[in-house]
């Protein structure tokens, strides 16, 4: 029972359409509707919620492959796997439209500041999925061509294990990153923070 909640009150958990004892007063029995027809929440926490939700569920993953990996990541798209299950087979040919880099497959240092660049001209907030062995840690390429770790030159969020990753396993990283994305708090703009206007002020 809570700390607000009168002997004898509507049990929250109750199963519905049980009798509900009846009220001792009239004050206690509007208390009781309102309690059942109403949602208390913070402003911030409400917004911060559908904010979080837009990006989670709309995820716009940039397009481009650097090996093998690319042909399963391509396989997610099609109709066997169904991408837009997960709300994200937007895949966006250019950095400037798109918040997820998927590096499928071994980054060359030659590759290595271009794929910097990439992920330079995406706009905030943005997320970066590291697809396969090569990917995240050079895999079999254990050599002086081959970036040892995308992890270097941008942050990951999620890593996706495999030589190479099958579809699903991209799907299930996804669904990771989206969980990810949920529990990430959402800064509010400066308009949001200003206090109430000063006295005489303009
Ligand atoms: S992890 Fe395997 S499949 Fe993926 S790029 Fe490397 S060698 Fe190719």
């Amino acid at each position: 029972m809570t700390e607000r909640m009168r002997p004898g009150a509507a049990d929250p958990l109750r199963i519905l359409g049980a009798p509900l004892p009846p009220p001792a007063h009239e004050q206690d029995a509007l208390r009781d509707e309102l309690e059942r027809g109403l949602l208390f929440t913070k402003a911030d926490s409400l917004i911060g919620w559908a904010v979080n939700q837009s990006r989670a569920n709309s995820i716009w993953p940039l397009g481009f492959g650097l090996a093998c990996c690319a042909i399963e990541m391509m396989a997610t798209l099609g109709p066997g796997f169904d991408l837009s299950r997960m709300g994200a087979e937007v895949m966006r040919p250019s950095p400037r439209q798109a918040d997820l880099m998927i590096v499928a497959g071994r980054v060359s240092l030659k590759m290595a500041p271009v794929l910097r660049q990439l992920y330079d001209q995406m706009p905030d907030p943005k997320w970066v999925i590291s697809m396969g062995a090569c990917a995240s840690c050079g895999g079999i390429f254990n050599n002086y061509a081959i970036l040892q770790g995308v992890d270097k030159i941008v942050p990951v969020d999620v890593y996706v294990p495999g030589c190479p990753p099958r579809p699903e396993s991209l799907i299930y990283g996804i669904i990771k990153l989206q969980e990810k994305i949920l529990a990430t708090g959402v800064e509010l703009g400066p308009l949001w923070r200003r206090g109430p206007k000063k006295k005489g002020a303009a």
